[in-house]
């Protein structure tokens, strides 16, 4: 079966690419690996989108968005894609299963995921004290100790999050002063419950079943120290999820898509949108945003080619 649109990754960019082309009757597709709403599925509690005066919790938005798309008659199954063959008119898309579909373009909006500090202990133990997901597993973590690693956005935010069950949360970050907005900043200082440990690193998780320990070593004084922890929550940035794009579009040096102002990448009737594409900002207001831009590209594209 022929669609008009394919898109790939049903995050805030794709659902609300959906959202445009089903509405345009364009016949639609969105393949999801996981569950819709992406990165915003595992936030708590969302205050600056627009439209959501009082905020709204993560779960809450995905199922609206999802929603809306599918009143709209937007198609979305779930499946994982592998491979892609771009360079003929009609596009191949893949799944790692080897189903096949068809589309006359392309919407990737495959989002990021959570890097991996990379150090002794972290995959030994994911899931038994060491997370990437504070909404997802702070509720484990009533009245202990957890450490919270980066000092961006996402890192600020969980941890305040993580007081309401943590009885205490250290903020550990490798350099003197955050790079988190600052009112973030001003609510982590004024928080009781958060210590911040400055100019420090993590060297190793140790444990038994669980963690229960996190070694440190300060970046200036190289002085190494032991905090006793039973939770590491990791926020130090993102990879973009656009392995299967490699040698087929451009990317940029971190992998990241690189896009036009009308979010077409560097093959006809591909586009990309959110935060798998270089961009300044990287937030549900601005991905949403793309998937707009990138459903209205795609219906040119269609409307001058076929
Ligand atoms: C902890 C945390 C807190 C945040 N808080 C806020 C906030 O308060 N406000 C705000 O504006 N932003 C916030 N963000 C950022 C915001 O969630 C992202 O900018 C936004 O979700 C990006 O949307 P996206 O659609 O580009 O990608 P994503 O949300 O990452 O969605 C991409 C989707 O693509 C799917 N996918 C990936 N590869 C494949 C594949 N090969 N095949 C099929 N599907 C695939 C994924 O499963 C995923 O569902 C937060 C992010 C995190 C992690």
């Amino acid at each position: 079966m022929l669609f008009d649109v394919i898109i790939i990754g049903g995050g805030p960019a794709g659902l609300t690419a959906g959202i445009y082309t089903s509405r345009a009757r364009l016949k639609s597709l969105l393949i999801e690996r996981a569950f819709p709403g992406g990165q915003v599925m595992t936030t708590e509690w969302i205050e600056n989108y627009p439209g959501f005066d009082e905020g709204i919790s993560g779960v809450e938005l995905s199922q609206k968005m999802e929603r809306q798309a599918k009143k709209f008659g937007l198609e979305i199954i779930q499946g994982s894609v592998a491979r892609l063959s771009l360079y003929d008119k009609i596009k191949k898309i893949e799944l790692d299963e080897g189903q096949i579909y068809e589309s006359k373009t392309l919407i990737v909006a495959t989002g990021a995921n959570p890097m991996h500090l990379k150090v002794e202990g972290e995959d030994r133990y994911r899931g038994r004290g060491v997370s990437y997901c504070a909404t997802c597993d702070g509720a484990f973590f009533k009245d202990k100790k957890i450490a919270v690693i980066g000092g961006g956005n996402s890192a600020l935010q969980e941890a305040i999050f993580l007081t309401k069950f943590a009885e205490m949360v250290y903020i550990v970050h490798r350099r003197g002063e955050f790079r988190a907005t600052k009112i973030l900043q001003e609510r982590a200082f004024a928080n009781p419950h958060i210590k911040v440990i400055w100019n420090s690193v993590a060297e190793k998780i140790e444990g038994e079943d669980t963690v229960n320990t996190l070694f440190l070593r300060n970046v200036k004084t190289k002085e190494s120290t032991r905090l006793e922890v039973q939770g590491v929550f990791i926020y130090v940035g993102y990879n973009p999820n656009t392995e299967f794009l490699k040698g087929l579009v451009y990317l940029n040096e971190e992998n990241y898509i690189v896009t036009d102002e009308k979010m077409s990448a560097s093959l006809p009737g591909v586009f990309a949108a959110g935060d798998a594409r270089v961009k300044f900002l990287k937030q549900i207001a601005t991905a949403v945003g793309d998937g707009a831009m990138a459903a209205m590209a795609a219906e040119k594209y269609i409307e001058e080619n076929f």
